[in-house]
Formats: structure tokens, C-alpha cells, sequence
């Protein structure tokens, strides 16, 4: 049984004050205790988030380089996230591939390094609008698994997520049956290409304008293990995504 499994990513948003009201609605209680939750404020506030919010709730960083220090200006390291006590990083999110470039490449150098390091990851995939369109949707998410998944070892320590990038911030979000097709596709890429074992096992989220209204019934289907929450997690609904299945 895989434990649902519910992601804040609050993106380049907030400052103390803001960040302050999330974490005391959090700190509230009122989340399932069956639903692991993780929020990834930016990387200036960790240390804040991860020093005032419970520790039942995970942190993770939004991003972090493939070397543990050196000359890599404005980047931060794996060992820098556990440092300031925080268990969890998210690689290759939709903007960084593609408002910062990052390759295929790039994301497994970083997804080896953060899990050598002992930082848990949440790597994301997803296909952009045209390439859904030009029905190479299949063809991008298992490439961009494989970049992953080549340099993973344990994979007790991954979370994957599935972002479509047609559906992220845009109120436009994929319909609970595309979301599951996608889901059982990588689902089934990881049993044929990694193991049926972790195939059972791996958590698998869904990304893209989840919120407190069509929560419930994505989390029905079976192949999706919980979500990976932008906008939405900024706001009390989060709670109620949490709750998803509750
Ligand atoms: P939205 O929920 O704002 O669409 O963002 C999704 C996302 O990118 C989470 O990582």
C-alpha cells in the first residue's frame, strides 16, 4: 500500500509573514495523519520553514546543484538542504527545464548526487502542449524517467511526479482519466524497465492546478499516490488537498 503522499511547492512566492500563516495552519493539525506531507518553500526561508513547522511535516528544497561546494554562484548543495534540517529536494520541475534550461543530463547527475548525499528527491516529468499534441507525450515522460531512474538506486528515497506542463498555473488541469492513463504508462515503464517491485511501490504524483475542487477525485484513481501542489498550496485549501482521500 503506498502512503498518499501531498507536495507544497510554493515556487519563487512569500516572505516570513505569508510563510508564517501556511505553517501555523499546517502546525494546526487537521491533516490526515495517512497523508505524508512535504513543503518546499524557497530556498532564503528553509531553514526558517524547517525550524517552525512540525516535524511530522517534510521540507524540501525547490532545486540543488550535482557538487557539495565550490565555485557554483547562486546555487545550493544537497549537503546544505540536510544542514539546515531539511530531508527533501525537488529535481527537474517543469521551470527549470524549461525557464532555465535544465537538460535530461543535468537532472540525473543531480538526482545521483542528492540521493548519494541522503537528501530524498521528487523528480518531476511531463510533456509540454505540443508535444501532447503531436503525440510524443509517451515519448517525453519515459525519456525524461530514464534520465532519472538510470541514476537511482534506492528507491525507497524517490517520489516521482507527473507535471504536464499544459496543466501548471494554469487553471487548465488534466482530467482525472489523462492524469491516470499517464500514471499507469510510467507505472508500467517502471516495471518493465526497473522492477515490478518498485513499480508497486513508487509513489507517483500528479502536478498541475490541483486544488480543494478537483482534488477528490484524482486521488480516487488508482494509480495516482497524491499531488504536487503549486498555487493552491499558498492557500487554507491546501488542507483540504491533503484530505484528499480522507
Ligand atoms: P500549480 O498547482 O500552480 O499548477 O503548479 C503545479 C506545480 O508546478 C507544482 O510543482
Amino acid at each position: 500500500q503506498r502512503k498518499f503522499f501531498v507536495g507544497g511547492n510554493w515556487k519563487m512566492n512569500g516572505n516570513k509573514a505569508s510563510m508564517d500563516v501556511i505553517v501555523s495552519t499546517l502546525n494546526e493539525g487537521g491533516c490526515n495523519p495517512n497523508t505524508e506531507v512535504v513543503v518546499s518553500p524557497p530556498a532564503p526561508y528553509l531553514d526558517y520553514v524547517r525550524q517552525k513547522l512540525d516535524k511530522r511535516i517534510g521540507v524540501a528544497a525547490q532545486n540543488c546543484y550535482k557538487a557539495e561546494k565550490g565555485a557554483f554562484t547562486g546555487d545550493i548543495s544537497p549537503q546544505m538542504i540536510k544542514d539546515v534540517g531539511c530531508e527533501w529536494v525537488i529535481l527537474g520541475h517543469s521551470e527549470r527545464r524549461h525557464v532555465f534550461g535544465e537538460s535530461n543530463q543535468l537532472i540525473g547527475e543531480k538526482t545521483a548526487f542528492a540521493l548519494q548525499s541522503g537528501v530524498k528527491i521528487i523528480p518531476c516529468v511531463g510533456e509540454k502542449i505540443e508535444e501532447r499534441e503531436a503525440g510524443k507525450t509517451e515519448e517525453v515522460v519515459f525519456s525524461q524517467t530514464k534520465a532519472i531512474a538510470d541514476n537511482v538506486k534506492d528507491w525507497t528515497n524517490v517520489v516521482l511526479a507527473y507535471e504536464p506542463v499544459w496543466a501548471i498555473g494554469t487553471g487548465k488541469t488534466a482530467s482525472p482519466a489523462q492524469a491516470q492513463e499517464i500514471h499507469a504508462k510510467l507505472r508500467k515503464w517502471l516495471n518493465d524497465n526497473v522492477s515490478p517491485a518498485v513499480a508497486k511501490s513508487v509513489r507517483i504524483l500528479y502536478g498541475g492546478s490541483v486544488s480543494a475542487s478537483n482534488c477528490r477525485e484524482l486521488a480516487q484513481q488508482p494509480d495516482i499516490d497524491g499531488f504536487l501542489v503549486g498555487g493552491a498550496s499558498l492557500k487554507p485549501e491546501f488542507v483540504q488537498i491533503i484530505n484528499a482521500r480522507s
